[in-house]
């Protein structure tokens, strides 16, 4: 079988850096440099062979896009002041901690401190938010097409997923562990009180 030709299609500019390709497959789980050497999922990269996976997110790319505030769009850092979501919305300590996330919350936050809720979208350069916008369909379609100043502070949380380990000698099975998928950030605007 030969290997699929490279895509004609640009990183960066027609296809979002952290977008998964077809030839990425899950490859299992092991420490990852993304999260400081924490047990993650883990995926080859071979980013621009294939076929674009639009609706999915490379697990490598996404954590570091996270970690180091890379702009999903271009792979390239963002600086304050030019960090922008169309995808997030505002959200309060509250409604974080109804949705079981509140371990991630300092305790001090009062329910009603405002934080924007990225999800799991790193915010871009202002220049990547608006071609994103006018080349990506399901961003067109979206009732909400502001874009939002994301805050200079934030916090990160983790998703994991449990994943099982190879049966070992004699086939006992091992204990599942729990690894990282991907990581959430949640932005944390200045507060009076
Ligand atoms: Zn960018």
């Amino acid at each position: 079988m030969s290997a699929p030709p490279a895509s004609p299609l640009k990183i960066g500019v027609d296809v979002p850096w952290v977008t998964a390709w077809s030839e990425e497959l899950m490859t299992g789980f092991g420490p990852c440099p993304s999260v400081d050497g924490a047990i993650a999922v883990a995926q080859i990269d071979k980013p621009g062979v294939g076929k674009p996976q639009y609706a999915r997110n490379h697990v490598f790319r996404q954590r570091k896009s996270v970690r180091e505030m890379l702009c999903p769009m271009c792979g390239k850092p963002t600086a304050n002041g030019d960090r922008w979501s169309q995808t997030g919305h505002w959200t309060t300590a509250g409604e974080v901690r109804a949705r079981n996330m509140g371990v991630w919350l300092p305790g001090d936050f009062p329910d009603r401190r405002p934080l924007f809720d990225a999800g799991g979208i790193a915010p871009l350069h202002r220049a990547c938010a608006e071609r994103s916008l006018a080349l990506c369909p399901f961003l067109h379609d979206l009732p909400d097409q502001e874009l939002k100043a994301f805050p200079d502070a934030w916090i990160i949380a983790t998703l994991a997923v449990e994943a099982r380990q190879r049966p070992g000698i004699a086939n006992v099975p091992k204990a599942p562990i729990v690894a990282i998928s991907f990581l959430q950030l949640i932005g944390v605007p200045d507060y009076a009180g």
